[in-house]
């Protein structure tokens, strides 16, 4: 095993391969708040990569209805229950270490499952990263539980009290998702055939279908469970990042070759996705370039934070987390940046302000954006999620530097 650097736990941690990184990488912002579950994202996909035969439950793109609903059924759920039957108790973050640039979520003190998978001996011995393959019956529903709400206190004779902030009484939200195209992806550490690569140019994680055998152990070891199998050809598939668009090669949209957003983001009703390349330093850290609209709002404002970032795959897709929801919960699944990012989306300054307005402006992957300032017209005041409360607040003063442009070069980072 290797030791390699996840800033998103705020630490080294152990993975099969030395560290090597693509010189850009795919990267997306959800934000939650605004999903409203139609699935047109998920038809998007489906009627473009896996509408064949072999593919009838092969959602490559899913939404699915939190806390109980997921695709396949309890597939965090039952990670979470195996990373803390591996290490009881102590699966917490150390939030004082927080620092913005090398650790920003601060210092995850457990065990991802890289580093849990020798302590769960199974019946092939210590897996590569700790999982599970799951069953038919799990796989049969894309969406079970649709629009089902938890909590208890609807009866209480507050007629409407259920929806006041900072916490709704009675909640659910539909949680969007694709691959994740891993800095450290388990399902390439998994692959007992080096079949699964991560692209260079833009850190796209593909399957190789001449070299697939079809063992799943890329199911069984990725977390999130987007490698799925396709019984018709006895290989894994999974997400292509759309790359025929990415590569502004896809005939369709044109001669004019601009990389474009995914079927999935292009379609969204809602207005929720904003995807984009993020330029990579050789050392894996991003670099610094916060007029880009994903490094500005996962990076520069910490308002948009990983899934699950404990465990270890350093994913790179990246939520909003909804306003509603018990933090409790939510601090489960996005990790210890979810006060500050609320923080932030409950009562953004107009910078803020005007970059969320990017979602869905257009298909063409946007690098750059920029503020013309114009005069201020009204002062909000607003109650934040702590109680405290602020007015809309200036744009940021500081100016915004330009980054060098970065090219790509040509071989797996990984397997090179
Ligand atoms: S989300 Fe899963 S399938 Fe996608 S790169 Fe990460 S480990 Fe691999
Ligand atoms: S298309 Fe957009 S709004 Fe509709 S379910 Fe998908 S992510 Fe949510």
């Amino acid at each position: 095993m290797a030791t390699v650097y996840n800033w998103q736990l705020g630490r080294a941690m152990t993975f099969p391969f030395e560290e090597k990184h693509p010189r850009r990488q795919f990267a997306f912002v959800f934000n939650i708040n605004r999903c409203i579950g139609c699935q047109t994202c998920t038809m998007a996909c489906k009627s473009t990569w896996t509408f064949s035969k072999g593919q009838e439950y092969m959602w490559w793109n899913n939404v699915e209805s939190k806390p109980f609903g997921g695709y396949p059924q309890h597939w965090d759920a039952k990670l979470l229950a195996m990373l803390e039957a591996a290490n009881p108790g102590r699966q917490y973050w150390k939030t004082a270490a927080a620092d913005v640039g090398s650790k920003p979520y601060g210092t995850f003190e457990g065990k991802t499952i890289f580093e849990a998978a020798p302590l769960h001996i199974g019946p092939e011995e210590a897996q590569v990263a700790l999982g599970y393959l799951p069953s038919d019956a799990e796989w049969r529903h894309p969406n079970i539980h649709e629009d089902t709400a938890t909590g208890g206190r609807w009866n209480e004779g507050q007629h409407g009290a259920s929806a006041e902030l900072p916490e709704h009484r009675v909640w659910f939200f539909h949680l969007a998702r694709i691959c994740n195209h891993c800095t450290y992806p388990a399902c390439l550490a998994s692959c007992p055939r080096q079949a699964i690569y991560k692209r260079p140019e833009d850190g796209i994680v593909l399957i190789d279908q001449e070299r697939c055998r079809g063992y799943r152990k890329c199911v069984e070891g990725c977390p999130y469970k987007k490698t799925l199998y396709r019984g018709t050809t006895r290989t894994s598939e999974k997400c292509v990042g759309c790359y025929p668009r990415i590569e502004g090669s896809d005939e369709l949209l044109g001669s004019d070759g601009a990389p474009c957003e995914t079927r999935c983001m292009s379609a969204c009703v809602g207005k929720i996705r904003l995807q984009g390349l993020v330029a990579i330093a050789e050392d894996g850290t991003w670099s610094h370039d916060p007029a880009n609209p994903l490094c500005f709002l996962i990076r520069e404002r910490r308002v948009a934070l990983p899934l699950y970032p404990q465990f270890g795959t350093e994913p790179n897709g990246f939520y909003i987390p909804p306003r509603w929801v018990p933090r409790g919960y939510l601090h489960q699944m996005f990790g210890p940046g979810v006060d500050h990012a609320l923080e932030q989306y409950s009562c953004p300054d107009r910078e803020l302000l005007a970059v969320l307005q990017l979602f869905r402006t257009q298909r063409q992957i946007l690098f750059r954006f920029a503020i013309e300032r114009g005069p201020k017209v009204a002062e909000v005041p607003v109650i934040l999620p702590s109680g405290r409360e602020k007015v809309q607040g200036p744009v940021r003063p500081e100016p915004i530097e330009q980054p060098e442009e970065q090219s790509g070069c040509a071989a797996c980072p990984f397997h090179s």
